[in-house]
């Protein structure tokens, strides 16, 4: 990838960050890969593409676990689940032999699993040799009869957020608008509306909470990018009237280019909590200025929220005070906050790395000024926080848990590799009985006592 392509990537119109006092993707040089590289940022945006095969061009080490790299769920094929990687070796790379194995990689990708689309990943060393990626992904598409996609994201092109970028750069510029989507079925007095979900990623599954609320009303998914998608729904966005962005910044460039190349209207909202979730039915309502929608949206929604009280009632009164520490990293800070908030419990401080300045602004106003911001969250500083706060319950990812298990804290995890669903109405109930199990749960007590030979 040019230089030139990279810093156009970098500067994101549409993020709020990107301002000329304060662009943190333009300060971020080629080779700050802390927190993940590029090409990891690339392979997890579209790994979840569920039926098309995912090569990584590239020595062992980086396609890493090679089975269920990601916690996103497919309601069909599972070919994603399966890492795939041409394992080059120093002798490849000094005989100059890398595009060769991946022509062979691809060909027997093809040939043995049969998907939908193949793409492949490339990584730091087969970018410094010079591999011509594109001529052999060329070759591959003529050759085997389906599309083969690179994917030039290189580790050392910089962070794992401009990898989401490239990703989502490849699917505006290589699949999006290259078919036709199949007809809507017919339903008696209902006029569907198409509709994309970017950044949605069903992770535990979580958008099967939301998707019978959006067929019930008439919303009809056209894709989510990328979780439980397939290749033709990604070929097909096009053919949408309205794009909602699930995750704040990862993907904003393709709710841009759908906007400018295509006309589809976008707005950023999230499905986390009960406010929430209503805000964004009530938002495709708005933007698509249907009475009959709008309609069935609200009774949708006084149909859920009242059924949620009922649910909630048990769970409520063991959360009702408790105190947060929130560390996010994908999942959007300030949508989690207001979903704890649903559930009457006070977030005393929450992490804000990777938020947008109007994230920042959306955090301040539901949290207050008091609110204690997390810019960079070490363990020693997580604890220090948790201590001075008197917080109940540690909230972050899965590289937090030692942490917050050593320091025999209250943990539950928020992050990609979490188990449970917490999207929706339903998934706020279940948010609110897994919160209660870990704050609840007897062993807390139990080792936070004396051993016995102290105590005698
Ligand atoms: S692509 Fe580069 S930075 Fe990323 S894992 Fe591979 S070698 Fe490391």
């Amino acid at each position: 990838m040019r230089q030139a392509d990279i810093a156009a990537l970098l500067d994101e119109p549409a993020c709020e960050h990107n301002t000329p006092e304060k662009s943190t993707c333009a300060r971020l040089k080629p080779g700050a890969t802390a927190g993940g590289c590029s090409f990891d940022g690339a392979q997890i945006t579209l790994f979840p593409i569920s039926d098309a095969a995912h090569l990584v061009h590239g020595p062992i080490g980086c396609a890493g676990s090679s089975w269920n790299g990601r916690g996103a769920l497919s309601s069909g094929p599972e070919l994603h689940r399966l890492g795939l990687t041409t394992d080059l070796s120093e002798l490849e790379i000094i005989m100059g032999r890398g595009e060769k194995k991946l022509l062979f990689a691809l060909r027997t990708t093809a040939e043995r699993w049969k998907p939908a689309a193949i793409f492949v990943y490339q990584t730091c060393v087969p970018a410094l040799t010079g591999e011509d990626l594109e001529g052999v992904c060329r070759a591959a598409t003529a050759s085997f009869g389906m599309p083969v996609i690179p994917v030039d994201a290189a580790g050392f092109y910089g962070t794992k957020n401009l990898g989401n970028r490239i990703a989502g750069e490849t699917l505006l510029k290589q699949v999006i608008g290259t078919r036709e989507p199949e007809p809507m079925p017919e339903r008696p007095g209902i006029t569907w509306h198409a509709i994309n979900l970017v950044g949605e990623f069903n992770i535990a599954g979580e958008f099967w909470h939301v998707a019978p609320l959006l067929d019930e009303v008439g919303l009809w998914v056209r894709c989510t990018l990328a979780g439980d998608a397939r290749y033709a729904e990604v070929a097909a966005m096009h053919r949408a009237e309205a794009t909602m962005v699930v995750c704040s910044k990862a993907l904003l460039n393709v709710a841009r280019g759908l906007k400018s190349r295509y006309g589809i209207p976008w707005f950023e909202g999230s499905f986390y909590g009960r406010r929430d979730t209503s805000a964004a039915l009530r938002h495709f309502a708005a933007l698509l200025d249907d009475p009959g929608l709008t309609e069935r949206v609200e009774a949708v929604i006084a149909r859920e929220e009242a059924l949620l009280e009922t649910r909630l009632a048990p769970w409520l009164p063991l959360l009702h005070g408790k105190r947060v520490l929130l560390y996010t990293g994908g999942v959007k800070s300030w949508s989690v906050v207001s979903a704890l908030q649903d559930l009457g419990m006070t977030v005393v401080a929450t992490g804000v790395k990777k938020s947008t300045q109007q994230d920042r602004a959306r955090i301040q106003e539901l949290m207050g000024d008091e609110a204690v911001l997390i810019e960079e969250g070490n363990p020693a500083r997580m604890l220090e926080i948790f201590q001075a706060e008197r917080a109940d319950l540690f909230m972050a990812g899965g590289r937090n848990m030692f942490t917050a298990l050593k320091a025999r804290l209250p943990f539950l995890d928020i992050n990609q590799e979490r188990e449970h669903a917490y999207a929706g109405y339903a998934g706020l109930v279940e948010l609110a009985r897994q919160m209660v199990v870990t704050l609840h749960n007897p062993i807390w007590e139990r080792v936070r006592r004396p051993p016995p030979w102290r105590q005698s």
